[in-house]
């Protein structure tokens, strides 16, 4: 077959692949049914565009996206390859047109809108138009799970069936459960060879940091980057309103956006965001779909994202230039506790929920993680990487760390012993021994655990119930507002069979008093 380096540069103008592509391009050439993962802006067209020219016949690309289905036809037509999409939108002349293709034998790319999948008609065009190849863009669509589930998806299983040819997938979502129910409606059986590249975004710098004055927290950040667009996440609309006025009144330029304001505002923020210089936009995750400003330094999340998938996009809006740029992440008790809740009060069947609390775990495993934060990410969404990455919180100072057994299991001894139904402050008034009018009242003074933890003031209890949150060996009881019960993962540590370690560094206080009480 011609070469694949030479058509990259005659046909599309590059030097080079991008992370993963040759690997893929390679294997959708050879026939394989192939899965391929990559972010959005990755470079996946590339994957199925250039086997379809290494291969004989036609490559059928099914895309729910008809603007960018005619972009890409314009684009390949413009260097010199026979390709044709047929959508609602399509006019008799550029039917006729693909019509002639066919019969011709010269047609290379034929996009179709997965509707078109339903007519009898396309079928019996498609068999005799000699496909060799079948192509599928944003393959997430056939997941019934998902926000942008097409029905008309999972009428091309069949179609790759009855035509018997190769099939290639190619999504930017890297859930397991996604990737499993591609893998059974597209392939259904066929194990494909599955590709997961190109996640890294190298040149952002991963931070987190335990929240303890959020709003000082983010005027700081801000404050050392002066003049640089930015994106501050939060969580309620309220909060994006009082944060974006106490960054002006800081000197900056900002603004709110979310989703109560009107259309109007809300297309002001958005043009100004992309025409100026130097905008800090404070929102909810409402803003960003549309935004495609390559130039952004850096996001700011002022409270817990919901998952690690969120995360990861959030994030992925900055430095979309390959230019430096950077991230921090506040995350404490309160967010962990409001995630969860969010999830055990929605309406979702509970296997669901239980895939949600999986992803917030991930994402919680992340902010409290003891090394390379990069090597974490990328490992949760399949990626392996050899070395510490270099751009993260954690390899510019790796944080000091203890054991922190004995504290978790006193800590899971007071919950225990009252019945797990007090919450993380009145557990640390019991672990602290402090006399508390509600602790005498339940008697829980009287309690073994009353006090054995003196060892510790309550900034540091804070941090350990923290820190146990966010390894879910603790989780909020849904049914009793703040209470804390112990998880099934907990059980070895209170064993004795587990040893935790925990970080020293959101232990340390912010005064400089001495951290062992008398
Ligand atoms: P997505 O993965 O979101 O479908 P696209 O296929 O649209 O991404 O590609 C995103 C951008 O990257 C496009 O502008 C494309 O021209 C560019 N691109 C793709 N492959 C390469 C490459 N090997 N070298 C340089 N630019 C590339
Ligand atoms: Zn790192």
């Amino acid at each position: 077959m011609t070469g694949t380096a030479e058509l990259l540069r005659s046909v599309f103008g590059f030097d080079d692949f991008r992370p993963g592509q040759g690997e893929i391009v390679t294997a959708v050439a050879e026939g394989e049914n192939v899965l391929a993962i990559m972010p959005t802006g990755g470079g996946k067209s590339l994957c199925y565009q250039l086997p379809a020219l290494v291969r004989d016949g036609l490559t059928v690309v099914v895309s729910p996206l008809i603007a960018l289905m005619r972009d890409q036809v314009r684009a390949l037509k413009a260097a010199g390859v026979e390709a044709g999409a047929i959508t609602s939108a399509s006019t008799e002349e550029e039917r006729d047109e693909i019509w002639r293709g066919l019969d011709e034998g010269t047609l290379k790319l034929l996009y179709l809108a997965p509707e078109r999948l339903g007519s009898a008609g396309t079928e019996r065009m498609l068999r005799r138009a000699g496909v060799s190849l079948i192509a599928v863009d944003e393959a997430h669509c056939v997941s019934q799970w998902g926000h942008d589930f097409r029905p008309d998806y999972l009428r091309i299983g069949t179609l790759r069936e009855s035509l018997g040819v190769p099939l290639a997938a190619f999504t930017a979502t890297a859930d397991a459960e996604t990737r499993a129910e591609i893998v059974t409606r597209l392939f259904a059986g066929i194990e494909p060879v599955t590709f997961l590249r190109g996640f890294d975004r190298p040149n952002i710098h991963l931070a987190f940091a335990a929240k303890n004055s959020p709003r000082r927290q983010i005027l700081d950040f801000a404050a050392a980057r002066p003049g640089r667009a930015g994106i501050v996440y939060c969580g309620t609309r309220a909060k994006t309103e009082s944060l974006s006025q106490a960054l002006r009144e800081a000197g900056h330029e900002a603004c709110c956006y979310h989703g109560g304001m009107d259309a109007e505002p809300r297309r002001h923020v958005e043009e100004r965001f992309q025409t100026e210089d130097g905008l800090i936009v404070v929102a909810t995750v409402a803003f960003g779909m549309g935004v495609d400003k390559p130039d952004i330094r850096w996001v700011a999340h002022a409270d817990l994202p919901k998952s690690i998938e969120a995360y990861y996009q959030e994030i992925g809006r900055a430095g979309r230039d390959g230019a430096p740029a950077e991230t921090l992440t506040l995350f404490g008790a309160d967010d962990i506790r409001l995630r969860r809740s969010q999830i055990d009060e929605g309406l979702a069947p509970p296997e669901r929920k239980e895939a949600d609390h999986g992803r917030l775990n991930a994402l919680l495993g992340l902010a409290e993680a003891l090394e390379c934060r990069r090597r974490t990410l990328l490992g949760y969404f399949g990626e392996e990487v050899d070395a510490p990455c270099g751009n993260c919180d954690l390899c510019d100072k790796p944080p000091a760390t203890f054991d922190g057994t004995d504290a978790v299991r006193k800590a899971l001894s007071a919950i225990l012993r009252t019945g797990e139904s007090f919450g993380a402050g009145h557990l640390i008034d019991i672990l602290t021994g402090n006399e508390t009018d509600k602790i005498r009242q339940r008697q829980h003074d009287a309690l073994p655990t009353f006090g054995v933890g003196r060892d510790l003031g309550k900034p540091q209890w804070t941090a350990v119930f923290r820190q146990m949150m966010g390894r879910d060996l603790v989780r909020p009881d849904p049914t009793r507002h703040g209470a804390l019960r112990m998880t099934e993962a907990a059980r070895p540590v209170l064993r004795g069979e587990s040893p935790v370690t925990l970080r020293r560094d959101a232990m340390e206080r912010k005064s400089s008093g001495p951290v062992v009480r008398a």
